[in-house]
């Protein structure tokens, strides 16, 4: 053993260096409104909502009840070739919520899985319309779409690609749209950068429009550091898209359900996909799920093909999990209940204010933000990157508060249920940090 704790051997933790971890463990034990509580009875501030994920806050008893009540009703059933009225209930529902003209609802397991499923559900669309020279995908450069080996491969982090991208073929990137030069320190959208969309049309031109089945963006790219889209740039590819025949999906993990103060980015933005793939907030983080949620043409593409027992060879033993779907339906009462979205998009500006003023702090060279998402991006020190970031983090979490570090960027997205004097304490907690690292 090379650390110092047997207890945690066993569980190889995720994106962790386990050694590290395991010489000085960050513990949490119980979780309340928007904090957390520690192995060693410590409160923290949640500044991430678990992983982009716990919308709500945390602790609601009523998804408890939901859930465990669930479970002793039917606590699993499988939905190939049969089904269970709280799945069909709750794709009702989440369709309901999606932009108009998205209404069918394929669930998974997670956001990895959600991507994939969008991924093959491109492919299969273009062969059962007799399109099936459209293999080709379009991502982009800073995305992050899971770790499937096709969300490795569209997404564009260089440590998952270089280890395992390979595998799929016939994928493009379009270029991220970060250039600090131009658009560091804005507040909200950038008004740089609306022009990088038309490098779709170049890749059009290079490949031949019959040759691509689909391009997939975050709306607002978030695991890689909080990089909010240009304004008129999701309105181009959108246009692009449409005029070649390609298929345009919003990977929406991070900016579903109420990030940016409205359902889905795409109402934010007033920009309609073909496709959206969800997780975290679906579940707030209860009860893992993933959804693909598709265009009324797509789903009929696959109704029209000629397949009798099988239309879509696809699907995951916890597609539609009772637990999650019950979970799902109590959350979606939370955030009707308390107006959760709203209250987010009441809460922007103090927040964008809020983290605009951590400018003067030290080594900070960039801050972005948008709804309840922000980013302080350091300068990296000329020993490592990433070794800055990950102080701030050690030392934050010390003081009370959760903010996690990607690379030296710290990244943002507390629970949407946090109070204007939360946000200030969460900013407090980290220029102390910034300060106490420098
Ligand atoms: N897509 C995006 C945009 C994400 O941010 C994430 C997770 N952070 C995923 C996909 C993958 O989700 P999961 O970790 O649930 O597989």
């Amino acid at each position: 053993m090379d650390g110092s704790n047997d207890r945690l051997d066993a569980f190889w933790m995720p994106f962790t260096a386990g050694r590290q971890f395991r010489a000085a463990p960050r513990m949490l034990t119980g979780a309340k409104g928007v904090h957390y509580t520690t192995e060693d009875g410590r409160e923290i501030l949640d500044g991430t909502g678990g992983l982009w994920c716990c919308n709500a806050g945390h602790g609601h008893r009523e998804v408890a009840d939901a859930v465990h009540e669930q479970l002793l009703r039917l606590d699993y059933a499988p939905a190939f070739q049969m089904g269970h009225p709280i799945a069909f209930d709750f794709a009702r529902r989440i369709a309901g919520m999606a932009p108009e003209g998205l209404d069918h609802v394929f669930f998974s397991g997670s956001g990895s899985e959600a991507v994939e499923t969008a991924l093959k559900v491109a492919l299969a669309y273009h062969k059962a319309r007799g399109e099936g020279t459209r293999t080709r995908f379009i991502g982009r450069e800073r995305a992050y779409h899971g770790v499937g080996f096709g969300g490795i491969a569209v997404g564009g982090i260089v440590n998952n690609r270089r280890h395992f991208a390979q595998i799929v073929g016939g994928v493009d990137h379009l270029p991220h749209t970060h250039a600090p030069e131009h658009n560091a320190f804005s507040r909200g959208q950038p008004a740089w950068g609306a022009h990088l969309a038309e490098d779709l049309e170049r890749l059009v031109a290079l490949h031949g429009a019959e040759t691509i089945a689909a391009v997939i963006v975050e709306p607002v790219a978030g695991a890689t550091g909080v990089l909010p889209p240009p304004v008129g740039y999701l309105e181009r590819l959108r246009e692009i898209c449409t005029a070649h025949g390609i298929l345009l999906i919003f990977d929406e993990v991070v900016t579903g359900f109420g990030r940016l103060g409205t359902p889905f980015a795409a109402d934010y933005f007033g920009v309609t996909p073909d496709m959206m793939t969800l997780a975290k907030g679906i579940t707030s983080g209860t009860v893992p799920m993933g959804a693909t949620i598709v265009s009324g043409e797509i789903r009929r593409a696959f109704e029209q093909g000629p397949e009798h027992v099988i239309e879509f060879f696809h699907g995951y033993t916890y597609s539609g999990h009772p637990a999650a779907c019950a979970a799902g339906m109590a959350i979606m009462d939370i955030y009707a209940r308390d107006d959760v979205f709203a209250r987010a998009a009441a809460l922007a500006p103090h927040w964008q204010a809020a983290i605009h003023g951590l400018r003067d702090a030290p080594h900070v060279r960039d801050i972005r933000n948008l709804g309840l998402l922000g980013a302080v991006e350091l300068e990296p020190r000329a020993t490592g990157p990433g070794t800055r970031g990950y102080d701030v983090f050690v030392d934050a979490f010390h003081r009370g508060g959760l903010i996690r570090a990607a690379g030296d960027v710290m990244v943002l997205s507390p629970p949407l249920t946090i109070s204007a004097a939360q946000v200030d304490e969460l900013f407090a907690i980290l220029r102390a940090s910034l300060e106490a690292v420098a």
